[in-house]
């Protein structure tokens, strides 16, 4: 950290700085400039409260020279983790598969996408049971029902279970049913539902923010792994901009920037960045070529009926078609299923 003085001001003030810091068991080293002092200070600056700092007599300003995370750093652990999820090896040179209505709308419609995606060998299947809707009079999920559907059918197919938590209520229920447990781009700051997911082991997957930035994000996961669950797979969903074209704009440049800071694994979420049908295959192949340790799509055995997100949701065969077409990118990466 350096503690930048104001222009001429007494070094009485940075000499009282200094003990303090001395005090707390870091190694300040300042430097005596003719018009200013700098303190550049050595330690674990991520216990230093900046804000107390900044506002300390003859204090100019104070920056960062370290992440404000640590857990979820690349610094604190080189090599990446890895999390295996029904044999899928999230984050390793297998990519992860998921597919999945968006919602768990009935046995008959989950079956049939079960069978058809456990054919084309998806091992995870997605949907949620607790929806969170933007309005109250949407489709809300069918809750627990959706819970026991979703499991019975995932079982029958040998495939793992990803559901979003959206309350901490239902959280044992879904660590009951659920082999991963999704935290939705809206609840990415809902700091008291991170908190009980990381006092959980299962695998998490967590959604970029809205208008999440990227230190957020991380810090978000660093949520997780500082109540000491360390299976945090991270997920680029897009982010909201002025762009009305696509329901979002996905970031993808954030895939190839969390693997330089971070030791988790990151995946892409192209059905809610895109929310067109037709970009789903063009931007999975692109999040599959900058490095995603996977994707997550909607599919949907009737799109057109489907209780939520009906327009960016593919039918088996469509998602069959886009596993033979993204094959030559998989390859070209070194990457395998
Ligand atoms: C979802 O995956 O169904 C979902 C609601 O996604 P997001 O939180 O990314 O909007
Ligand atoms: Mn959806």
């Amino acid at each position: 950290m350096i503690i930048v003085m104001k222009a001429g001001a007494p070094q009485t003030q940075a000499a009282t700085i200094i003990e303090e810091l001395k005090a707390k068991g870091l190694q300040p080293v300042p430097l005596f400039g003719v018009e200013r002092t700098v303190i550049a200070v050595i330690g674990e600056e991520r216990d230093i409260n900046v804000g107390h700092l900044e506002a300390l007599p003859g204090v100019e300003k104070v920056m960062r020279v370290v992440q404000p995370f640590k857990l979820v750093s690349i610094e604190t652990k080189k090599e990446p983790t890895i999390i295996n999820v029904n044999g899928v090896k999230i984050g390793s040179k297998q990519l992860a598969a998921i597919a999945g209505p968006c919602a768990v709308e009935s046995e008959e419609q989950m079956e049939a996408v079960a069978s058809s995606l456990s054919k084309m060998g998806v091992k995870i299947l997605r949907a949620g049971a607790f929806k969170p809707r933007t309005g109250p009079y949407a489709f809300q999920g069918l809750k627990e029902e959706g819970l026991d559907i979703l499991r019975s059918v995932a079982d029958r197919h040998h495939m793992a279970v990803v559901t979003e938590i959206v309350d901490v209520r239902d959280l044992d229920a879904i660590c009951k049913k659920a082999d991963m447990i999704q935290i939705g781009a809206r609840n990415m700051q809902n700091f008291e539902l991170l908190k009980e997911v990381g006092a959980t082991q299962k695998p998490v997957l967590l959604k970029r923010g809205l208008s999440a930035t990227i230190e957020e994000f991380l810090l978000a996961a660093e949520y997780i792994l500082s109540n000491g669950n360390p299976n945090v797979i991270l997920c680029e969903r897009g982010i909201r901009t002025f762009e009305k074209e696509t329901r979002n704009t996905l970031a993808l440049a954030t895939v190839p920037l969390v693997k330089e800071m971070s030791h988790l694994p990151i995946i892409v979420d192209p059905s809610h960045a895109t929310g067109k049908k037709s970009l789903i295959e063009p931007m999975t192949k692109a999040a599959i070529a900058c490095g995603a340790d996977g994707f997550i799509i909607e599919v949907h055995p009737n799109p057109s009926e489907a209780k939520s997100d009906a327009s960016q949701q593919l039918t088996p065969s469509e998602f069959e078609t886009l596993m033979k077409n993204i094959q030559p990118i998989v390859d070209a990466v070194g990457r395998h299923f």
